[in-house]
């Protein structure tokens, strides 16, 4: 018992020896983060180089003295990692260290494929708390300075979420938890708007593809709900044009916050909602374009992303699956975290046609983005010419009237060979990672991973 007492103290005064400051870090002089950054990156990449296998090996390989990464600029002369390498052979990557024998382990939810195991050292796991400060801020503001928001979280209770939840339970002795109401996502829309009206949450969190669906059935049923005063949604992107929808109809403001298993912590919404502030010193992006060199602001290309703070996976340019761009315009809160895009494409295929071409998602959405008789659709391509189009409508003569409407739009973007057989459902499966995509296709080729 004073054992586990004691444990739960040390890790308090890990979260504590984390907290100072943290506020403060998105605010810091251009200057003073980059030094910061940078000197994340050269002990993150000395650490890589002494005690990780794959970075031991190819930084002998190459005979590259580890000190000559000193920063940001010379990470592009690391590899690029293989999301398959890293997937078939994760021990490569976890350091040969004491704090990466005590780790927990995690797996990716594998929406794209097999899960990746990733394992995250304990004192990383517990300064993570504290770097939650900084993402809270724009949270409380938004709600009224409410110093503990109630969340409303719908979604699974994915085994991550449950490591987590168990490790801080285990690990710390927090005097304020966060206030969170958890609801399954499949529960009927109706339902989880009337817990929603007698929960009074200040914020609704939830998967990109569900808010959409969430909002759209609101309106087209008529249900009644108490709008919460901020929509954090996560783990996917919105489906495009769905921000302004939520925003402009319902008068809540959106906010987004990009993590994943692989890194945590990548970036954060601000008030003023332009992009995904980005945790420089915790987690450093590249944008790559198609030639392989970092793509300029404005310029799309794939997210690649290097963990400075967990000790136990060490992932350095690691392509995460994502496709975006960086800003060059500052951000009017004051922030110098340096700004990402709204990620495009992070759950959905692009559509390799017979005759050579590609449909990107957004051409898809343009079928469908101004029918407000489609409260959902989705497109899954299971050969090359044939298509399975699912729509959510609220009753049988609502689809049929989206279903002729979308057909030859349909015809007109896929071709006229294209076989295209619709179905409607009341909602959407899911898949069992709870993800949703707009888009999917079972070919193998896939212009965007
Ligand atoms: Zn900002």
């Amino acid at each position: 018992m004073i054992a586990r007492y004691w444990t739960r103290l040390c890790g308090n005064a890990v979260i504590a020896a984390h907290l100072r400051g943290q506020r403060a870090v998105p605010f810091l002089p251009q200057p003073a983060l980059e030094t910061l950054r940078d000197r994340c990156i050269r002990d993150m990449v000395s650490y890589a180089a002494r005690t990780v296998p794959y970075y031991r090996e190819w930084f002998a390989r190459q005979g590259i003295d580890p000190r000559e990464i000193t920063g940001a600029e010379d990470l592009d002369r690391l590899p690029v990692l293989d999301k398959e390498v890293v997937r078939a052979r994760p021990r490569l990557f976890v350091a040969e260290t004491f704090s990466a024998r005590g780790a927990v382990s995690f797996s990716t939810s594998g929406t794209t494929g097999t899960p990746i195991e990733i394992h995250h050292d304990r004192r990383s796991l517990l300064a993570n708390i504290a770097f939650g400060e900084r993402e809270r801020a724009p949270v409380i503001r938004g709600c009224g300075g409410t110093f503990r928001p109630k969340e409303l979280y719908v979604g699974y209770e994915t085994s991550t979420f449950k490591k987590v939840q168990a490790f801080y339970k285990e690990n710390t002795l927090l005097p304020v938890r966060p206030q969170r109401l958890f609801v399954s996502l499949l529960e009927p829309i109706e339902k989880i708007a009337a817990i929603a009206n007698a929960a009074r949450p200040d914020v609704l969190v939830g998967y990109g593809g569900w808010i959409d669906l969430f909002f759209k059935t609101i309106a087209a049923r008529g249900i009644d709900l108490r709008p919460p005063k901020m929509v954090m949604y996560m783990g996917e992107a919105l489906p495009h044009g769905a921000r302004e929808y939520i925003e402009g109809r319902f008068g809540i403001p959106v906010l987004s916050r990009y993590n994943a298993v692989e890194a945590f912590k990548i970036g954060f919404f601000c008030e003023q909602r332009t992009g995904f502030h980005l945790h420089e010193d915790l987690c450093h992006v590249r944008v790559v374009g198609a030639d392989g060199r970092t793509a300029a602001p404005g310029k799309q290309g794939k997210v690649v992303i290097s963990n400075l703070v967990n000790r136990a996976t060490v992932l350095l340019n690691y392509p995460i699956g994502d496709v975006g761009a960086m800003s060059a315009e500052p951000c009017p809160c004051g922030r110098t975290f340096t700004l990402l895009s709204e990620l495009e494409g992070r759950v959905e295929d692009i559509l390799p046609l017979a005759d050579g071409r590609f449909v990107h998602p957004r051409a898809i959405w343009q079928v469908f983005k101004s029918d407000p008789e489609v409260l959902q659709y989705q497109l899954t391509q299971h050969e090359l010419q044939r298509f399975v189009l699912t729509l959510v409508t609220v009753d049988e003569p609502a689809f049929r009237r989206a279903r002729a409407r979308a057909l030859p739009e349909l015809e007109r973007v896929l071709g006229a060979r294209a076989t295209i057989d619709a179905t409607r459902r009341s909602e959407i499966d899911r898949g069992t990672s709870g993800k949703f995509r707009a888009v999917a296709s079972l070919c193998a080729t896939s212009a965007v991973h």
